[in-house]
């Protein structure tokens, strides 16, 4: 008998609201809390438009898209673009503020912004994708913005869609340089070799430089390590390579089709050979089949959520089995699952410091566009293994100084906040985002209230 699934919200903008409510105790946004907290947590601006396309069949579909700039507090704006049947404003708003604390972890001088547009991206052909995504930059106008705001590649959006925004801001504003307007474009237009493994690399070095100076019992690296991994796209798929490549066992991929596991193993090339084959990992010989749900369950030592938001929740936290998750997707976990999650002695790599990588290239992209340079793709890898090392030092060191003086912080907050819910301990979520808010709470301050 199945039992009864339990219910939590699932509201992403309001879950970002928990950890930054969970996180806020450990920084000094205590003092002056009400106005402070508001002004780092509320985003500074939500566009919403509405799309016109003309579709291969002659007629005309409307499309919503949503562009949110969380906060430049500490820089212009930084964020992907994603296509997806579900996506809203409250999960752009949620994306942006994450944006926010990943740039401040990552210390790249942007803030935060994310765009969506509701569409499936499976039923557009390539023209209608174009036409929309050139629609799309259009109505966001001056919203976006070499020094504004600046996007970049997320779900069901790649290099040649960011082609086709600079392109059409390009077009928007002739006679300027307009190459830093996007991050993640091809090569041929001023982008980075390494950007598009880039996600998936900096998850990398957060995971292994976590196993050197935090361990997991039985497993002091990543040789031999099994690793689960669900989504097969940009993040994935590379992730994927690289753990192969580290000497890790991938026993168990997925897509949005369906998972596939071996316990001996699963070749990565032959997994994508077979994917760009056939649209999907399933049928991959040797491989048992899975459903998504299985995949999240299975026996491994570290998972990877790498697709979709809301997928470790209150009602499979307690069946999960590896005893690490590295969260290269955005928002995978729930924060009741947190909790399930902390009380079982499972550790996560929160998605703020794990998927980090992406928005550090893209840092270096815009950086070389600005310079009219091209950078070398050898010390951009070093730039990144170096950034993404000394965020994960930093997230650890300051949970443990957290955890060490728990007790005297939780009765300070319960003197501010009588109201406040219990503060649990500490997590890497809570941590990593207490270094951020501190951060931007510190720029907010020292720029003062205009006017
Ligand atoms: P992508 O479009 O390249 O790939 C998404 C993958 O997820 C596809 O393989 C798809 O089939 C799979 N998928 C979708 N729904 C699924 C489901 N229910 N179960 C299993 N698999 C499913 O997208 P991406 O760029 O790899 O992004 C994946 C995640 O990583 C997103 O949460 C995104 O926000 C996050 N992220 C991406 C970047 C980046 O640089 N691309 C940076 C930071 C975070």
């Amino acid at each position: 008998m199945n039992a009864e699934p339990v219910l939590e919200d699932l509201d992403l903008h309001r879950m970002a609201k928990v950890q930054f409510d969970r996180a806020a105790p450990y920084t000094e946004v205590v003092d002056g809390w009400r106005g402070m907290a508001q002004w780092l947590f509320e985003p500074e601006r939500i566009v919403e438009v509405v799309l016109p396309v003309r579709s291969d069949d002659g007629y005309v579909h409307i499309y919503r898209g949503y562009r949110v700039l969380h906060s430049t507090v500490r820089g212009p704006g930084k964020g992907g673009i994603r296509f997806h049947p579900e996506a809203g404003v409250e999960e752009v708003k949620a994306l942006a503020t994450w944006m926010t604390w990943k740039c401040t972890l990552v210390d790249v001088p942007f803030g935060g912004a994310k765009g969506g547009v509701r569409c499936d991206p499976h039923l557009l052909s390539q023209g209608e994708k174009e036409r929309l995504t050139r629609r799309f930059t259009a109505a966001l106008g001056d919203t976006i913005g070499p020094h504004t705001d600046i996007p970049a590649p997320d779900l069901y959006t790649d290099a040649q869609t960011m082609a086709w925004i600079y392109d059409t801001y390009s077009m928007m504003h002739p006679g300027s340089a307009n190459l830093p307007v996007v991050t993640g474009k091809p090569m041929a237009l001023g982008g980075l070799a390494g950007r598009a493994a880039a996600t998936a690399q900096g998850g990398f070095y957060v995971t292994q430089r976590y196993l050197e100076i935090a361990g997991l019992p039985g497993l002091g690296s990543l040789d031999g390590a099994r690793i689960a991994i669900q989504g097969f796209g940009n993040a994935g798929r590379n992730a994927a390579s690289l753990f192969h490549e580290a000497g890790a066992l991938i026993v168990a991929l997925s897509d949005s089709k369906g998972g596939i596991f071996d316990a001996s193993g699963i070749d990565p090339g032959q997994a994508g050979r077979h994917k760009d084959a056939t649209d999907s990992v399933i049928g991959l010989d040797g491989t048992e089949q899975l459903s998504p749900k299985e995949l999240l369950e299975v026996d491994c030592d570290i998972l990877v959520p790498a697709a979709i938001e809301l997928q470790i929740t209150a009602n499979n936290a307690e069946r999960i089995q590896a005893q690490l998750i590295v969260e290269l997707a955005n928002g995978p976990t729930t924060p009741r699952a947190d909790d399930i999650l902390a009380g079982r002695g499972i550790r996560l790599i929160p998605d703020i410091l794990a998927n980090a990588g992406g928005v550090v290239v893209s840092y270096f992209e815009w950086a070389q566009n600005i310079e009219n340079q091209q950078w070398d793709d050898a010390a951009v890898g070093t730039q990144l293994r170096q950034r993404m090392h000394h965020a994960t030092e930093v997230v650890v060191t300051r949970r443990a100084a957290m955890v060490d003086a728990f007790d005297s912080y939780r009765d300070r907050w319960q003197e501010t906040m009588p109201e406040a819910p219990e503060l649990p301990v500490p997590d890497l979520r809570t941590a990593a985002t207490a270094v951020a808010v501190q951060a931007c709470r510190e720029a907010a301050a020292q720029r003062g209230v205009w006017p």
